[in-house]
């Protein structure tokens, strides 16, 4: 299946609002606004670091959740996608997008059952696995359809979410996977989401070094088994410039392409490896101003994500100002001594706490170049399949 990078355009859409001076501050509320031009500097640093650090990206398709992004990242040299959801793999794969890789154990009948569904449309989708049952599972599954599936075993670095505990268990699950006729050894997955967010830089980077230590580790022995990994992956955006030098072959980086307040609170080396600019933003409107010295807006627990920091004002006289949550669809912002309420339907944009499940709660991206809308992208990889 070929990609067409074309869909959805970018720019191309007519209607009242699109392309017209001013219309960002005429976007319906509450919405996700998504700014192209940060979008597309952060897909070109990410590139960019990539490439000269000599490592493949193979980019999280978790935070987006969007196959117009998803086809951008392919674009900008990305070998693959990743998943965390077989929902989101299906969208993915059903766009042509190559290289899927389903970064959570799939266990249950019902998924191991839609995954051959999958691997019937390409043979070009793997998953990761840290145990020997469900390695055993799905080989009975790929082999009744008479397919091959790649599986990649997954490293606990310390989180305690997924993955084998250590050396020897990733050694012992790899030479299952090896085992068996229908699937094949494909590599390591270690992802140290424990330490994507940890504040000061120098205390990142000494856990990082310690968790690539684990896993170069692991890869030596798989080596001198024989059983060299084609594929080394993990790595978030807290600690690509780290990582880009450790033993992974890929990056599986997500937020840097949408970035958060939560990446934004987090210390960075300055200069070139950390050249990301917040490209997402929910619009709020003011709809109500009786209470003196506050306004009410229509973006609550609804509207935003709550993991992060508190979203603030973006831009304008309000600017800098903290916003408070004030129900499911109701948000409130704390006037700076001297600010008059600004009029009703007064649209304002805030920054987003945690970029991932606050995307996860919109149906579509409102795509803003400057002061204009260009485009509506649907965040299609959201939700379930049904
Ligand atoms: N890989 C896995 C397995 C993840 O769970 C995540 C995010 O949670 C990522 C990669 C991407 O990390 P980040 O959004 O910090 O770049
Ligand atoms: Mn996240």
């Amino acid at each position: 299946m070929t990609i067409d990078l074309a869909d959805p355009p970018t720019g191309a859409r007519s209607g009242p609002l699109f392309g017209v001076p001013g219309s960002r501050e005429r976007i319906d509320t509450p919405a996700l606004v998504l700014d192209l031009d940060a979008v597309e500097l952060n897909l070109a640093a990410m590139a960019e670091i990539a490439r000269a650090a000599g490592v493949a990206l193979r980019p999280h398709a978790k935070t987006h959740k969007s196959t117009a992004l998803a086809k951008r990242q392919i674009a900008a040299g990305a070998i693959g996608i990743c998943c965390a959801t077989l929902d989101e793999a299906e969208v993915m794969v059903a766009a042509g997008l190559p290289g899927v890789l389903i970064t959570s154990p799939l266990v249950t009948a019902g998924k191991i059952a839609r995954l051959m569904d999958l691997l019937d449309r390409t043979d070009d989708v793997m998953v990761v696995a840290d145990d020997a049952g469900n390695v055993a599972a799905l080989d009975a599954a790929a082999g009744a359809r008479g397919k091959t599936l790649g599986v990649l075993v997954d490293l606990d670095l310390g989180q305690r979410r997924t993955g084998v505990a250590g050396v020897a268990e990733g050694i012992r699950l790899a030479r299952e996977i090896a085992s068996w006729k229908a699937l094949r050894f494909r590599g390591v997955q270690a992802y140290a989401g424990h330490l994507q967010h940890v504040a000061t830089r120098a205390e990142r980077e000494a856990l990082a070094r310690a968790a690539q230590a684990r896993v170069a580790a692991l890869v030596a022995e798989l080596r001198a088994e024989g059983l060299a990994p084609a594929i080394v992956t993990g790595v978030g955006t807290g600690t690509h410039a780290i990582d880009s030098e450790g033993p992974f072959t890929e990056l599986q980086v997500g937020s840097y392409v949408v970035m958060d307040a939560e990446y934004g609170a987090v210390e960075h080396a300055p200069g070139a490896s950390w050249p990301f600019r917040p490209a997402l933003f929910v619009a709020v409107a003011v709809t109500s101003a009786n209470a003196p010295g506050q306004v009410t807006t229509d973006g609550g627990t609804k509207a935003f994500a709550l993991n992060g920091p508190l979203p603030t004002v973006v831009a304008g006289p309000l600017a800098g100002a903290a916003y408070a949550f004030a129900g499911d669809e109701h948000g409130r912002l704390v006037l700076p001594a001297g600010v008059a309420p600004p009029p009703l339907g007064t649209v304002i944009e805030c920054t987003v706490p945690h970029c991932d499940p606050t995307v996860a709660l919109h149906d579509a991206y409102h795509c803003v170049r400057g002061d204009r809308l260009v485009d509506v992208w649907p965040i299609d990889a959201r939700g379930r399949r049904v």
